[in-house]
């Protein structure tokens, strides 16, 4: 077994610039985004922020955060 290869899981803490913090699995401990579910436009329903809807797409589809439409 090459555990080289198999880098440690852990409960991130991910920290907004909004000031909210939820926790994922990640490898990393910690992870700091710029927007999140709460300040997301889908959320908030606020269309000036649509254009990191892409960011936000990117950051569930990675750390397997299911968004539904
Ligand atoms: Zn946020």
């Amino acid at each position: 077994m090459k555990q080289d290869l198999q880098p440690e899981f852990y409960q991130a803490t991910v920290t907004c610039n909004c000031g909210n913090t939820f926790t994922v699995g990640s490898t990393k401990k910690e992870i700091h985004v710029e927007i999140c579910s709460k300040c997301h436009p889908f959320y908030t329903g606020q269309q000036k922020a649509a254009s990191a809807r892409g960011r936000i797409d990117r950051f569930n589809k990675k750390y397997g955060i299911k968004a539904e439409a």
